[in-house]
């Protein structure tokens, strides 16, 4: 049986969360604050953390930085609609994916069940594969179709920041964010060059793309090729 550990500060809702949680089959233990969240987190080892960011004691940013210091388990953010900024820093801590209050139960345990799904298939989490495109996190490397593809920095780390929250739309404020473009030059319109570019490299009809895909009036995400397509 799967182990989660929920850190929540709204009894309510964390009893919620649990119960429903408990009834998909999964073990769920809750710290209502982020200190105790952390000593949860040491005592149980847990499979996975669903973690709120307005907490008290120790903000969530904080735990998920301290809990990623010491692993990989994946991490789901809880954060309100008024938290951006914090949302992408927690992605760019390496949290695996968010959820924003209010929520479905129904839609949170969605996210779930994917996000294991996802750290099994992916094994350590240093090399994503989607259809050709294979991008090793740790070497910095991306390969399209075993052919190695060269990448500025900042285009590699727009591509790995797509790939590692597939099927999730960003505005191109918080892409600048996430590749922590913040001088002055960069507007939000930067990000539409920085998407061409990377278009060019890897897509193979870059009028057409397949990969990096507008999301027409919002901004972009990524779409990996469907299995077997
Ligand atoms: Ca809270």
């Amino acid at each position: 049986m799967k182990r989660i550990l929920l850190v929540e500060d709204e009894r309510q809702i964390a009893r919620m969360v649990q119960a429903y949680l408990s009834r998909e089959g999964y073990k769920v233990e809750v710290a209502f604050d982020g200190e105790e969240g952390w000593r949860q987190f040491q005592a149980l080892a847990p499979d996975l953390v669903i973690l709120d960011l307005m907490l008290p004691r120790l903000h969530g940013l904080e735990l998920a930085r301290l809990i990623r210091g010491a692993s990989g388990v994946p991490i789901i953010m809880l954060t309100a609609r008024a938290e951006e900024a914090d949302r992408v820093a927690g992605l760019e801590l390496g949290a695996d994916d968010y959820v924003t209050k209010p929520f479905s139960l129904r839609e949170l345990a969605a996210r779930v069940r994917a996000v294991l799904r996802r750290v099994e298939g992916a094994g350590s989490h240093k090399v994503i594969e989607a259809g050709p495109l294979r991008i090793d996190l740790a070497a910095r490397e991306v390969r399209l179709a075993g052919m190695p593809v060269e990448l500025t920095p900042t285009e590699f780390d727009l591509l790995s920041f797509f790939a590692r929250h597939p099927g999730r739309v960003f505005t191109r404020t918080e892409l600048l964010e996430a590749i922590q473009e913040r001088s002055y030059a960069s507007l939000p319109r930067t990000i539409d060059s920085h998407i061409k570019n990377l278009r060019h490299k890897i897509e193979p009809d870059p009028s057409q793309p397949t990969y990096i895909v507008t999301v027409h009036g919002v901004g972009y995400k990524f779409q990996p090729p469907r299995e077997g397509g």
